[in-house]
């Protein structure tokens, strides 16, 4: 997934030299409604989801458990930065959600005797009356209208790539700012410590 380069070009003007620039990209498409359209081509990817978990042998046994938020310092950086970015990376979502047999025989399992069409139902209704053009179905202006226990794995563990550097450096525990997008649609977040 590319993203576009942001540059902290005015990092200096609002952090000293300690504090750590995590720089993540910013979603700035307009919000519309979500098209009657969309909505069917979200249920004919679930019909089709329900019906190839049908035919597998053992779905219980293919149940995507819920992957864990992360914790503490670095979880609260992520999160500011999710926030301020509004969700760039749900782009990729479009009509599907990334949700895959795995996750809805998580959905299914976790309560009791779901059928089909109460699966269906659970997804039709969290799709957002506003949405991001472009973007996932479920993006509406307050994120993401799903919980974590009925998003797909995609979501539940993509982390793009400044956040990437950031988890993965050495650097975790330390003054933090996020900034995210770049030019006049630039924000950053107050330092955030530890
Ligand atoms: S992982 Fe978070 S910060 Fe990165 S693009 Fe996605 S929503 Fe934005
Ligand atoms: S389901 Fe939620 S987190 Fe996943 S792409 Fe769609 S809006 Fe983003």
């Amino acid at each position: 997934m590319k993203e576009p380069r942001v540059r902290p070009h005015n990092f200096k003007a609002v952090a000293d030299d300690d504090t750590l620039p995590v720089m993540v990209p910013r979603n700035d498409k307009a919000a519309v409604p979500i098209s009657p359209d969309r909505v069917r081509r979200l249920r004919k990817h679930l019909v089709a989801t329900l019906r190839a978990l049908r035919t597998m042998k053992n779905p219980e046994h293919s149940v995507s458990p819920v992957r864990p938020d992360l914790e503490g310092f670095a979880g609260r950086v992520a999160r500011t930065a999710c926030s301020l970015c509004k969700g760039w990376c749900c782009k990729n979502g479009e009509d599907h959600a990334f949700l895959d047999e795995r996750t809805i025989a998580r959905v299914r399992c976790a309560r009791s005797a779901l059928d089909v069409r109460s699966a269906l139902r659970i997804y039709v209704e969290r799709v957002p009356e506003v949405g991001y053009r472009n973007s996932c179905i479920f993006h509406g202006k307050q994120g993401c209208t799903l919980d974590r226990s009925l998003r797909s794995d995609v979501c539940n563990s993509y982390f793009c790539g400044g956040l990437q550097a950031y988890l993965t450096g050495d650097e975790v525990v330390t003054p933090t700012m996020v900034i995210a997008g770049a030019g006049d649609k630039m924000r950053t977040s107050p330092i955030l410590m530890p």
